[in-house]
């Protein structure tokens, strides 16, 4: 260190043990035998005060940075400052995929602990700046350092710091645990003054963007749950590259600008739609006048015949016409001509439209047809990461970002970047947080800070809000710097999570701590959710039948509501009640499966193994019995086949399992299959229903599914769970209304699960 240490006490004060509250972390040295406290210190030639930040001697070299809220004396004699943390990015969570930040940039953090005065190198000066979204570091004053937000461990957070006294500048540390405390009371004394915005919001639409929308489970619910606290939240624009999922999401959500094509070249569409409307922004009656001679006849795709041009319909970028060139195509309607010869033409060989295109940009950019940055309130999405799921074997494990299945995390946050929502919801895997040492997980954090969006990383289990099914999820929220950060929803439902992440991500969990006391609902179980469902054959085709019987369960209650009951408005003729059933319909078993199927006993834990001709071994491996005649099937095949043997060594209880009533389902998965699977519903042969599928996941059940009766069930197995989406869209409409808490989680309201909009706001609806 090469700094003589020589302390002169400068200006004793009162002596003050144990001042501060323990560090977060509680393990790092707080010391008690205080005998006197100091302003100032000299160490060497220079005086440093209370309130100065300074470098300080790190691990391995390194100069860790601080500010000195202590001098102190113990009573043997040594010398003491205690010091309140900054970090570094690579000091927080995102560690080394921070390496595209700004080396000058600190996170201010409340984490302190004592440290012997010798430890302190120099004086660094530490700038706090306003966090601006789009700031070029380069307007920074150029201090040593400077902070715009605060770090914490807990759910990853990274917020904007709350100033209580902004402009008082002799309060060096108006950032202390106990001012935050001020300022809470400030906000509970401006909301009981009527001060809280909570209205005001709910006529004024708050738009969202639904990315890799699917059917659209995420966004429903994150817009069920901010009606519930009086945010208008509605889904102005979705897009998915699969078609059947963008039919199911237009026939729920007619009002939605819905996109069939993929992220990547959404993105580039948004920036070539931005380019356009500059293009076209002005109307100039002149040129428009001029160019109204154009004779908008061009050559029509795949025919060298020119054509004229009636309108232009869409848009898209890429290449509708597999010509090898991507790039802005129009989608045109020629004159004379119907919607079936419609033509996609890409953007060059349109020169002589420029009216045609002028009337389609200025309608759809009235329209908005597309996003333009600033227009989307709310980005959310669940970027795919196949490439990581626990259940592909083949996964890039060095570089996870460098795999084409990973890269979607990228193309998000890129729309993220060009779009500046006010907040943004993320859901992936629980694996984001596991694989290559949770380098995703990181990196879409890493990103969010990078653009001065506040975040906050939670893992959440659904069977937590309310179903029979446990699926454990990871959602990552992000805020402008100058809206209020969303908090997670505690659970509502007594479900143990047994999953635990690497200990770096413990903190993450959203749940109870175990010595707080809680109210929770009992867990629900299959039966909660699925006894009133008439019986139906494993072939059954109907797309539509009655219910027969009465709601048994709240779950069931609230589960058969209308969706005017749910949203508490009406977009078309939804208030009267349907009371059909949809979908209720099975994936058919082949042949086979079936005779198997019928064969397995209608009790809780049978599987494959109570068929004859199987034993277990006190290995617990199933094993054929060879001391009997194999049964075989009218086929010719055996009735237990090879695979149920070979499946997880023998050891598995999966093969053709009944899930019992009293139980719940571990996750919803693309295709239910019995082979590998429990999914064979408890007294009926065959496999679960897509109803039964989609109440397991929380959907409504006026919420209907478009596609092969495969791709429905991948829809629905692919979907946030509706609750989990619902609770969050509460959490995100009292951030909305800045009726939040300082803290990461909220407590729902009761009965939260099982309310519709009506049941919730205690108002009648209207007759
Ligand atoms: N959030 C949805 C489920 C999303 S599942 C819900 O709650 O219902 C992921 C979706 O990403 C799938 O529907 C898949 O079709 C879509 N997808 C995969 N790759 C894509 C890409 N490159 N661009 C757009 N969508 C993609």
């Amino acid at each position: 260190m090469g700094l003589a240490v020589s302390i002169e006490v400068l200006q004793s004060q009162r002596s003050n043990s144990q001042s501060m509250k323990l560090n977060d972390d509680g393990e790092d040295e707080i010391i008690l035998n205080v005998e006197c406290h100091f302003a100032q210190a000299k160490i060497g030639n220079c005086i440093f005060s209370l309130g100065d930040c300074v470098y300080v001697q790190g691990n391995e070299g390194k100069k860790d940075v601080g500010r000195i809220i202590e001098f102190f004396k113990t009573t043997d004699g040594e010398n003491y400052f205690r010091v309140q943390w900054f970090y570094r990015v690579e000091d927080t969570v995102i560690k080394e995929v921070g390496s595209f930040h700004d080396k000058r940039r600190l996170f201010y953090s409340t984490v302190v602990n004592d440290n012997l005065i010798d430890c302190i190198i120099s004086k660094v000066n530490v700038t706090q700046i306003s966090p601006r979204v789009g700031l070029k570091v380069k307007s920074i004053a150029s201090s040593d350092f400077y902070y715009d937000m605060e770090y914490c461990i807990d759910y990853s957070t990274f917020r904007t710091l709350v100033t209580v006294f902004p402009d008082n500048s002799l309060r060096i540390h108006s950032f202390s645990s106990s001012n935050l405390i001020e300022m809470e009371s400030a906000l509970q004394t401006a909301k009981s003054l009527g001060n809280s915005p909570s209205c005001d919001t709910y006529n004024a639409e708050f738009s969202l963007l639904d990315l890799y929308c699917g059917c659209g489970g995420m966004s429903t619910g994150l817009c069920l749950g901010a009606k519930l606290s009086s945010v208008n939240l509605v889904t102005k624009w979705a897009l998915d590259s699969d078609k059947s999922a963008c039919e199911s999401l237009k026939l729920n959500h007619p009002e939605t600008h819905v996109r069939n094509e993929a992220a990547e070249d959404f993105l580039e569409l948004l920036k070539e739609w931005e380019k356009l409307c500059r293009q076209y922004e002005v109307d100039n009656v002149e040129r428009t006048n001029r160019s109204r001679s154009e004779t908008s006849r061009v050559p029509k795709h795949n025919d060298e015949t020119e054509f004229e041009v009636s309108r232009i319909i869409d848009i898209c970028y890429g290449d509708p016409n597999k010509t090898g060139k991507r790039g802005v195509n129009f989608r045109v309607r020629w004159k004379g001509y119907g919607s079936s010869d419609d033509t996609w033409e890409p953007i060059g060989g349109l020169s002589n439209c420029k009216e045609s295109i002028r009337d389609f940009v200025k309608n759809g950019k009235k329209l908005k047809i597309l996003p333009l940055p600033g227009d989307a309130d709310v980005i959310c999405g669940g970027p795919p990461c196949q490439g990581i799921s626990g259940y592909n074997r083949f996964r890039n494990v060095d570089s996870p970002l460098d795999d084409e299945k990973n890269r979607q995390i990228i193309v998000f946050m890129d729309i993220v970047n060009l779009l500046k929502p006010k907040y943004v919801l993320m859901e992936n895997v629980a694996d984001i947080l596991r694989f290559d040492k949770a380098s995703l997980g990181r990196y879409a954090l890493s990103r969010l800070v990078q653009m001065t969006y506040q975040a906050r990383l939670g893992i959440i289990a659904a069977g937590c809000y309310g179903l029979p099914q446990f699926r454990l999820r990871v959602f990552l929220w992000g805020a402008h710097p100058s809206e209020n950060l969303p908090q997670f929803p505690r659970p509502t439902h007594d479900v143990i999570i047994r999953y635990w992440p690497p200990p770096e991500f413990e903190r993450n969990v959203v749940a109870y701590d175990e010595d707080q006391p809680r109210e929770l609902e009992k867990a629900l179980l299959l039966q909660d959710a699925i006894s009133d469902l008439p019986a139906v054959k494993h072939n059954e085709t109907s797309e539509e039948m009655s219910f027969k019987n009465p709601p048994e369960t709240d779950f069931q209650r609230y589960i058969r509501s209308t969706q005017y009951e749910m949203v508490g408005s009406a977009l078309d003729d939804t208030k009267k009640k349907e009371n059909l059933l949809y979908d209720h319909r099975s994936y058919p078993l082949h042949e086979d499966d079936y005779a198997r199927v019928c064969q397995i006993p209608k009790r809780k834990g049978a599987n494959f193994r109570d068929l004859p001709g199987v034993v277990v071994g006190r290995d617990n491996v199933a094993r054929r019995d060879l001391t009997e005649k194999q049964s075989v099937l009218p086929s010719g095949k055996p009735l237990v086949p090879d695979y149920a043997f070979t499946f997880e060594q023998g050891k598995s209880k999966r093969p053709f399992a009944r899930l019992w009533w009293d139980e719940t389902v571990a996750t919803v998965l693309t295709f239910p299959s019995c082979h590998n699977q429990v999914v064979l519903h408890p007294e009926q042969d065959r496999i679960l229903t897509l109803r039964e599928c989609a109440r397991l996941q929380g959907f409504p059940d006026y919420y209907r599914f478009c596609g092969t009766v495969r791709e429905r069930y991948c829809q629905v197995g692919n979907a946030v769970a509706i609750p989990v989406a619902r609770a969050l869209g509460y959490a995100l409409g009292l951030a909305v209304n800045k009726s939040n808490g300082n803290e990461p989680l909220l407590t729902l309201p009761q009965n939260f699960s099982h309310s519709n909009y009506f049941q919730f706001t205690e108002i009648l609806p209207p007759p």
